[in-house]
């Protein structure tokens, strides 16, 4: 039996093969089994500390009052506050939060942020309510966690679906149900704020960002040249439009892109600040002048250097895998590849950048918003870009450092630098009392 079978049956949860959380914790498992860590970690790793879940009524425009569902999930908090964002899908389950919630364990611990991991979401298609509806949810959301949130304690920050607008709202919103003593400071409650109101420079652009400087840390030794090279990206949005904007200064060509709206290709190259503009526009790619629609068949079977997802966890599948032909796969989203799909990339050769690594950007620099927030202070833009490759350069020495010592694959290598780390702080505080 597996380990994380066994572990699973020890703690008295079920199990799914198909299921994401299975699949994450089992990742992290087997790479703890590699270190061999102690079991109590194993234990402490396969279960979040704390799953939160919230009904509240929000009264529509219309009138009537409709009961949404909303989750945060606090996975661990060994290295400081718990951290993570919070998504508006109407796909959000609490085992697609808890699986993402472990993976910013992962991800602050291998960048060595004094943060835990969490995550949280609510389940609603943000773009099938009127924007006064959506802030009347957000604030609603934001009472019912309540005392559970925090700028010491659990901290959000934007993710799929939700933005900065939004996250000045839960700012505000916990600021005003603060006691009057704990309300100044309260805005760091979450990050991804607007600069105006408590934000960071250089915030917006972080994830897709950090995905650029772990592409020119690690693409020479993988034989690709940065400014040279091809690729195509699933999603548009924050971290795509973002990663596609910076990787357009490189000279990179982007050949295809598909979000929610359909497909498009280009083999001379789409200009992503064009498609951009298109999508700020039109919602999506769809209809972009500057491309041509493909099948999402085609879309996945575009030959490129590089494959860059960066929209929903579990996309690429094994009959997915079997369409692309790529030589890297840089995961700028969460968990964006299914273990078969994986297990037949790794097999043809493809090397997988892990999102734990790829996708750090975001909560780096909240972790720097976050900084700011307790000083009172905004960082020049400049600072912001010089701390954040800092952080990631390092991050990615970290893995490629590892991997060679265990003589492993990058995700495994990553979780082993994240987990050996926590290992040490858990062994350093000892367990209370
Ligand atoms: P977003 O809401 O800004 O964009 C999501 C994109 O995914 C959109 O382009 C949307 O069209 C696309 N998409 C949705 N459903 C799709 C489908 N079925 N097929 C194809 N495309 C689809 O979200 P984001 O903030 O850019 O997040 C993208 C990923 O990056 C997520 O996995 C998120 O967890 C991860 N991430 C985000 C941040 C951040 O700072 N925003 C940080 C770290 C990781």
């Amino acid at each position: 039996m597996s380990i994380t079978k066994s572990v699973f049956e020890e703690l008295d949860m079920s199990y799914d093969d198909d299921n994401i959380y299975f699949q994450i914790i089992s990742a992290v498992l087997d790479s703890a089994e590699r270190l061999d860590l102690p079991h109590r970690l194993k234990l402490m790793m396969a279960q979040p500390k704390n799953e939160i879940i919230v009904h509240f009524p929000v009264r529509m425009d219309d009138g009537s009052f409709s009961l949404f569902k909303g989750y945060r999930v606090q996975h661990n908090n060994v290295l400081g506050p718990y951290k993570g964002g919070i998504r508006y899908h109407e796909g959000v389950t609490l085992d697609h939060v808890k699986a993402l919630s472990a993976l910013m364990t992962m991800k602050t611990a291998l960048v060595r942020l004094p943060f835990g991991g969490a995550k949280g979401g609510v389940k609603v298609d943000p773009r099938g309510i009127s924007p006064d509806e959506l802030m009347r949810m957000t604030r609603r959301f934001i009472s019912a966690l309540g005392t559970n949130i925090g700028p010491d304690y659990d901290i959000p920050a934007p993710d799929v679906g939700t933005n900065a607008q939004i996250m000045a709202w839960m700012a505000d919103t916990y600021v005003n149900i603060s006691e009057p003593g704990k309300r100044l400071g309260g805005a760091g409650v979450v990050t991804g704020k607007p600069i105006e109101y408590g934000g960071s420079h250089g915030r917006e652009k972080a994830t897709g960002q950090g995905v650029v400087y772990v592409l020119e840390e690690l693409l020479p030794d993988l034989g690709i040249d940065i400014n040279r090279m091809s690729y195509s990206l699933i999603g548009f949005g924050n971290v795509g439009s973002w990663t596609g904007r910076l990787l357009h200064d490189h000279g990179a060509t982007l050949k295809a892109v598909m979000d929610h709206t359909g497909a498009v290709f280009n083999a001379k190259g789409i200009n992503a600040l064009s498609l951009n503009a298109h999508v700020a526009e039109q919602g999506g790619v769809a209809g972009f002048s500057g491309a041509e629609p493909i099948t999402e068949s085609e879309f996945y079977a575009v030959e490129v250097d590089v494959f860059i997802p960066a929209a929903l966890e579990q996309m690429v599948t094994e009959e997915k895998a079997r369409l692309l032909r790529c030589r890297v796969l840089a995961e700028a989203a969460n968990a964006p590849v299914t273990p078969s799909g994986e297990r037949y990339l790794v097999e043809q050769g493809v090397s997988i950048l892990p999102a734990i690594l790829c996708s750090a950007g975001g909560v780096t620099v909240s972790y720097f918003e976050w900084k700011q927030n307790r000083q009172a202070e905004l960082w020049d833009p400049e600072v912001v870009d010089q701390q954040l490759r800092k952080q990631m350069v390092a991050a990615a020495r970290r893995v490629n450092e590892t991997a060679r010592l265990l003589d492993c694959a990058l995700r495994t290598a990553a979780y082993c630098a994240a987990l050996d780390y926590i290992n040490k702080v858990y062994n350093l505080r000892g367990i209370f009392p």
